[in-house]
């Protein structure tokens, strides 16, 4: 990996709240947006006198991104640029619903320079599209691929949630089938995680709604993995007669990429434990050591930025990293990386000391339970078969 740092930008709105969200976005305050990306391009601008290496890597969250017009996000962009130097391949990720998703918009994104759109299509089925709170279909999730990639947006991603109450086995085939029969390079699929005051877990507190059972969801991740990856085009065929021949790499847990050039360079600075700022309302960065977390409601944080000069004028919290903690989250965050994982050489480079010395007692645990294996390069790996109990090999590393 490269020394560069990365920028994650969190853009808080959402024109309505899916049933199933509880990250920090807000429905009917697009007034505020003016104000908001002002208080961004501060924030942002605010760490010119700290810049050292060069940006490889800028992701717009959310949230919705593609809420805000061209002329918010090139604000953004001059300032990110005006800056921090960005590298001559610097990858810019754009969060976006489908159905905001038109000619000009699109065109317009690529002038400013995002080279790669992460799309949430979450089903191709009418009905949980809808018990999901989503305001799009999949035809519109299909002809956004269409539209970004006319316009030269040709990296894009999709999300698909699977384990969704009401979710069948034969549903989630026929989302994977609808994802793969499209032009995309990432395929991100998550696993619902009901949140405490979602509106999902009120539908499930009053019966409305009843989550699938454990198993069936276990079934569902291990046919998505074993089809991605297949190049047997049988179990595709099957399914769609449309179905491209397209193979995926499976490179993290919950991540596929048509090739490594393909796999988010942002995400990995995060599975690296690599540094990066965190700008916007409730956005977390980790810079010089330093855990930052920005105050999460819209309007303190634009009030925060206004009445501060400090370095980081919004935040809420600052933990000094040590480096006890930090040797953890690379094991942790490491493991995911199913062909990376990680290696002696490196975590010996950065923090001068053996992992097997460090961690012996934790890495005899998960040999013994065989959740862990050693490539011949000495590279530390999830063992293949664990993958869907990757939790019970993470928590070693959890005091
Ligand atoms: S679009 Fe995304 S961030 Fe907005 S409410 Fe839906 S899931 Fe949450």
């Amino acid at each position: 990996m490269s020394d560069s740092v990365s920028i994650y930008i969190h853009i808080p709105f959402c024109r309505t709240r899916c049933f199933y969200c509880d990250f920090n976005t807000f429905a009917g305050r697009e007034r505020l947006i003016p104000d908001y990306v002002t208080a961004l391009c501060s924030e942002i601008t605010r760490q010119k006198p700290y810049v050292g290496t060069s940006v490889h890597s800028v992701y717009f969250g959310g949230g919705t991104p593609s809420r805000l017009d061209v002329s918010d996000v090139q604000r953004i962009m001059a300032a990110v640029k005006d800056t921090f130097g960005l590298t001559p391949d610097v990858e810019i990720t754009f969060e976006m619903n489908p159905c905001d998703v038109t000619a000009d918009y699109a065109a317009a994104l690529a002038d400013i320079g995002i080279n790669r759109v992460s799309l949430g299509m979450q089903s191709a089925v009418p009905e949980e599209l809808k018990r999901m709170g989503r305001r799009h279909t999949h035809e519109q999730t299909a002809a956004a691929v269409e539209v970004l990639r006319s316009a030269g947006l040709k990296n894009i991603s999709l999300d698909l949630i699977y384990g969704y109450p009401g979710q069948t086995m034969e549903n989630w085939q026929r989302s994977i089938a609808a994802a793969m029969e499209l032009d995309i390079q990432h395929i991100s699929l998550y696993a619902l995680s009901v949140e405490e005051g979602s509106a999902l877990s009120r539908q499930l507190e009053m019966g409305k709604l009843t989550l699938p059972d454990e198993d069936l969801t276990v079934a569902m991740y291990e046919y998505a993995a074993h089809t991605l990856t297949s190049k047997a085009e049988t179990v595709q065929q099957e399914l769609s007669q449309n179905t491209t021949s397209k193979c995926f790499e499976h490179y993290e847990i919950s991540n596929w990429a048509v090739d490594e050039a393909h796999e988010s360079r942002h995400n990995k600075q995060y599975w690296f434990v690599l540094p990066y700022y965190g700008f916007g309302a409730g956005a977390h960065g980790w810079i010089d050591a330093q855990r930052i977390r920005n105050e999460s409601s819209i309007e303190k944080y634009i009030q925060k930025v206004k009445d501060s000069n400090n370095r980081f004028p919004a935040a809420a919290e600052i933990i000094p990293q040590e480096k006890h903690i930090e040797m953890q989250d690379v094991m942790m965050l490491g493991l995911r990386m199913l062909h990376e994982g990680i290696t002696e050489e490196r975590f010996r480079n950065r923090f001068g000391e053996d992992m097997k010395t460090i961690f012996r007692r934790e890495l005899r645990h998960l040999e013994r339970k065989n959740l862990i294996r050693w490539d011949p390069d000495n590279r530390l790996l999830l063992a293949p078969d664990k993958v869907m109990v990757a939790n019970q090999a993470f928590i070693e590393f959890v005091d």
